[in-house]
């Protein structure tokens, strides 16, 4: 990953005791690497394995990846950066219906640009669907598993409750032979779907439901996206997911909390396969941590699925969406996001997280990385009535403020200035130092000017604010301080600004949980995530920008003084023209109350 420069000290979590304890004992050292997944026997063939624990990364391809996600990569590739491992990128693509090959290249594009790198180890747990299927039939042979066809409602009955155990299903007792010979069956499609279903044999009365002889196979007549109609029977999530880390020697499998429950059921089922030789020892072990829950947004695929068909947002890479191609849109940075994880860590708790931090995390980065430029975003005309028609100057202007190695670049100056509209006023507030007839400020990187009064249109509205220059005032120029201004403004040129286009992106929710029930008001049980949607999430102005930012290049970041966090948009800019996106503001404005 190439995040070595990062300022954040790694905090430690349980995860990485966990890891540096199985390190310190040699818990995986004994583990041989065919060089690719494989079955215990071709892996014992191979090398002792030169990665000292492997972690992956494993998406279903049927979305695109979200934070939470993020929160997921940055944690798996991270411990095997640290620990000497290697970190393998999966595609769960056992459920053969939903998924689709723009998922599957929007997921390679994300974790990239998140900076992580899984080497040769890109996988598809649909090329282990042959071992999967040996692995069911071995299950079988060896008492393990055996055909079910009650009805899918009987099944779900017999399956009791949490507080009444399970009845045996009339198949259970099946013999061994004409289970095989059913699944085999099965397999050649004989039957429709849910007429048949592979189980595990294990436990009725099991307090955890998980373990009562849970389906393993089932029949789904379904084309595949790489196996095409190669099959018609697919391996439960359950039943494949262990069996994809143990081809792949995953030492730590890291998911999250929901998926406690089935770890009983993940290590019953490699011990069977270990015992039959399937796989080899040591196997993996799973470990569970809290999800990420963020305020403001919606991090569940189906609900980001719903607002991108029904056009609530121009896509999935819509600035405001809590997709990584939208925050990659938006301006924010991988490196905010390492930032973000470091900050709020891995544990078993579930929690919500402010977007806040988020936010400050990235403003942080930017603050680090992004050059000062000057942009009016609302721009009003300014003219020095004793400035030449005709006279142009340069003013130098610091690319970062903590940073003078940067440099300077030169700002055009001339007598028709843009500044903007809230810096002038006719009749000021208490406390407002900026222009108004009579009071002088100084234009920043430039002159200190006083403001004579402005021009209006029939309508009373401003449309220009003059002033008079004081020629000995240059910044930079010997006596210009002794000039005290309390005011300080930005301006451009208005001869040389570069016009363009700005979005200004806010939350996509206007409350912190969007479809949550609201305090106090029992009526108000099944609200809609879409009610909380935030009306003024997305504003597009016409702006004047310093005339350098022309020659933007698509997602270039910069700072645009007094504004905010801009980058300039990787889709909607066109050559010498880029149109810029908001990522941040230079506060939270939220924290405050909006
Ligand atoms: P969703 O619930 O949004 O559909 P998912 O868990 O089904 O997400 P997967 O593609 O299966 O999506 O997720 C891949 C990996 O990302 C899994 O290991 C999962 O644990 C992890 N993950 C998904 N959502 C989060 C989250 N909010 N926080 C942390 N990790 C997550
Ligand atoms: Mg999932």
């Amino acid at each position: 990953m190439a995040h070595s420069e990062s300022p954040e000290v790694k905090t430690s979590n349980f995860l990485r005791h966990i890891v540096e304890a199985d390190l310190a004992a040699g818990t995986h050292a004994s583990r041989h690497w065919c060089g690719k997944p494989g079955s215990g026997p071709q892996q014992q063939a191979g090398a002792p394995d030169p990665a000292k624990i492997r972690t992956r990364f494993p998406p279903e391809p049927n979305g695109y990846l979200h934070f939470g996600h993020a929160k997921s990569i940055l944690l798996n590739f991270g411990l095997a950066r640290d620990y000497g491992g290697a970190c393998h990128l999966r595609f769960d693509d056992t459920n053969p219906e939903k998924e689709e090959l723009e998922y599957v290249e929007a997921i390679i594009d994300a974790v990239h640009w998140l900076g992580c790198d899984w080497g040769d180890n890109l996988y598809h747990a649909s090329d282990y669907f042959d071992f999967m299927y040996q692995a069911a039939e071995y299950l079988i042979q060896a008492g393990h598993a055996y055909v079910d066809s009650q009805s899918a409602s009987d099944m779900r009955t017999n399956r009791g409750t949490l507080t009444a155990a399970g009845k045996d299903s009339p198949y259970r007792n099946r013999s061994a032979a004409e289970s095989l010979d059913l699944f085999h069956r099965m397999k050649a499609g004989e039957f429709p779907d849910g007429s048949h279903v592979l189980r595990a044999r294990i436990d009725m009365a099991s307090p955890n439901i998980n373990l009562r002889d849970p389906a393993i196979y089932r029949i789904r007549h379904a084309t595949h996206h790489r196996t095409g109609d190669r099959f018609c029977v697919y391996p439960m999530y359950t039943f494949a997911h262990p069996i994809e880390d143990a081809l792949e020697n995953i030492t730590h499998s890291i998911c999250t909390l929901e998926f406690e429950d089935q770890r009983p059921f993940y290590d019953w089922l490699l011990e069977r396969l270990a015992e039959g030789s399937l796989l080899a020892r040591p196997l993996p072990r799973q470990y569970e941590f809290s999800r990420l829950n963020l305020t403001y947004v919606v991090l569940s695929k189906r609900k980001l699925i719903q607002l991108v068909e029904e056009k609530h947002v121009a896509g999935w890479d819509d600035p405001r969406m809590p997709t990584l191609v939208g925050a990659r849109r938006r301006g924010f940075t991988p490196e905010g996001f390492q930032m973000f994880a470091e900050r709020i860590g891995v544990t078993k708790s579930d929690s919500m997280i402010d977007m806040s931090v988020l936010e400050e995390c990235q403003r942080e980065h930017l603050n680090d990385i992004a050059p000062r430029r000057i942009a009016v975003l609302d721009p009003l005309k300014l003219i020095l009535t004793n400035v030449a028609p005709d006279h142009e100057e340069l003013c130098e202007a610091p690319n970062h403020p903590q940073k003078s190695e940067w440099g300077k670049r030169s700002v055009p100056f001339s007598r028709e200035l843009w500044i903007e509209r809230e810096d002038f006023t006719e009749t000021p507030p208490k406390g407002y130092f900026r222009l108004f007839p009579g009071n002088r400020v100084r234009l920043r990187y430039g002159f200190v000017i006083e403001c004579t009064g402005c021009e209006k249109d029939a309508a009373g509205n401003v449309t220009a604010v003059l002033a008079e220059l004081l020629p000995d005032s240059k910044s930079g120029t010997p006596g210009a301080d002794t000039y005290k201004v309390k005011g300080n403004i930005h301006w451009l040129s208005a001869r040389h600004a570069y016009p363009s286009e700005v979005r200004l992106y806010d939350r996509l929710f206007a409350v912190p949980a969007p479809g949550a029930r609201r305090e106090g008001d029992p009526e108000d049980l099944e609200r809609d995530f879409l009610d909380d949607l935030n009306p003024d999430s997305m504003q597009t102005i016409a702006v004047q920008l310093e005339p350098a930012l022309k020659d933007a290049l698509p997602e270039d970041r910069f700072q645009f003084e007094r504004h905010g966090y801009f980058v300039a948009d990787r889709v909607a800019s066109r050559h010498g023209a880029p149109v810029f996106n908001r990522a941040v503001t230079l506060k939270d404005s939220w924290s405050k109350g909006k």
